[in-house]
């Protein structure tokens, strides 16, 4: 396929402050990963810059390989026991009011990670009793008692990302299925807990198909919704086959509030956790 050209509006300037170095030191000081580095997020300037980040815990070696994603993939580490600590240790060093966390995928695990999940949100919530907490979380394979242990850990949202449309998902995700994820997400929701979610564009989606999927998430019950431009991390993975313009986006954050969700981040360069601490303000009392 003839690669697309990128627009105007998708380049930004990487820029390093004193605070973007200091976020930095505390992630590395304490071997932790970031979602950020690891997916070459756009907005690292923005947002290390302002003191924030996305940690990644289990690891930075995935046991999926989805044709979007440039996380590592392969045989993972064991799990690192003081992981949930580090990480709770550097929400409170990043003097975070919100922290966003996601993970890769443990499939090699008996409980799929699901434990050391439930764990990284009590030391958050331990370390850092004011923080409010958002998990961007697998689909632990669709089994209930797993979502159920970290939904019982009671961050303030749970994320699951449907990532794309019905139609392209088994082009793109290795393992995860469309209505599994729909299912976790009515899990989440039926507990009291905010229920967001993401998708990607710009893969080959129709506008109409985008918002078959927004029917699809609001019948579960989830009330946040995130859409961003896809940007092929490699030439080796899923192309680009559209830079979806501003004006579509804004169509589409439209079209989301008016089916009913609280909110709708999109813009090109929205991700999960892309000013995700905006979310606050919609939170479940
Ligand atoms: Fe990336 Fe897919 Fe692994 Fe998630 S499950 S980290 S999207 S490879
Ligand atoms: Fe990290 Fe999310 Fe910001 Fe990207 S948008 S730099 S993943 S916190």
């Amino acid at each position: 396929m003839e690669r697309v050209r990128k627009p105007e509006w998708l380049k930004i300037s990487i820029g390093a402050n004193e605070r973007y170095t200091e976020t930095k030191r505390i992630v590395e000081s304490h071997c932790l990963h970031t979602i950020c580095s690891s997916g070459r997020c756009p907005n690292m300037g923005e947002c290390w810059g302002r003191g924030t980040a996305t940690f990644m815990i289990g690891g930075n070696i995935c046991t999926r390989s989805c044709k979007f994603c440039n996380t590592q993939t392969g045989r993972p580490l064991p799990l690192d026991p003081q992981e949930p600590t580090h990480v709770a240790e550097s929400v409170r060093l990043m003097k975070l009011s919100h922290a966003v966390v996601t993970s890769v995928d443990r499939d090699d695990l008996p409980d799929l990670g699901a434990a050391h999940w439930a764990q990284t949100i009590r030391e958050i919530r331990r370390l850092n009793p004011e923080t409010t907490i958002e998990v961007l979380i697998p689909d632990f394979q669709g089994r209930r008692e797993l979502v159920e242990q970290v939904i019982e850990a009671r961050s303030d949202i749970i994320s699951h990302n449907m990532e794309t449309v019905r139609r392209i998902s088994p082009l793109v995700r290795s393992a995860a299925r469309y209505d599994t994820s729909l299912e976790v997400i009515r899990q989440i929701a039926a507990s009291g807990i905010t229920a967001k979610s993401g998708i990607m564009v710009g893969l080959g989606e129709t506008p109409a198909e985008v918002e078959e999927l927004m029917d699809d998430l609001r019948a579960a019950g989830c009330q946040i919704m995130t859409i961003g431009q896809y940007l092929q991390p490699s030439h080796r993975h899923y192309p680009v086959s559209e830079y979806i313009t501003p004006d579509q986006f804004k169509r589409y954050e439209e079209t989301g509030l008016a089916k009913g969700f609280t909110q709708v981040e999109s813009g090109p360069l929205v991700r999960s956790s892309y000013h995700a601490e905006k979310s606050l303000r919609y939170l479940k009392k």
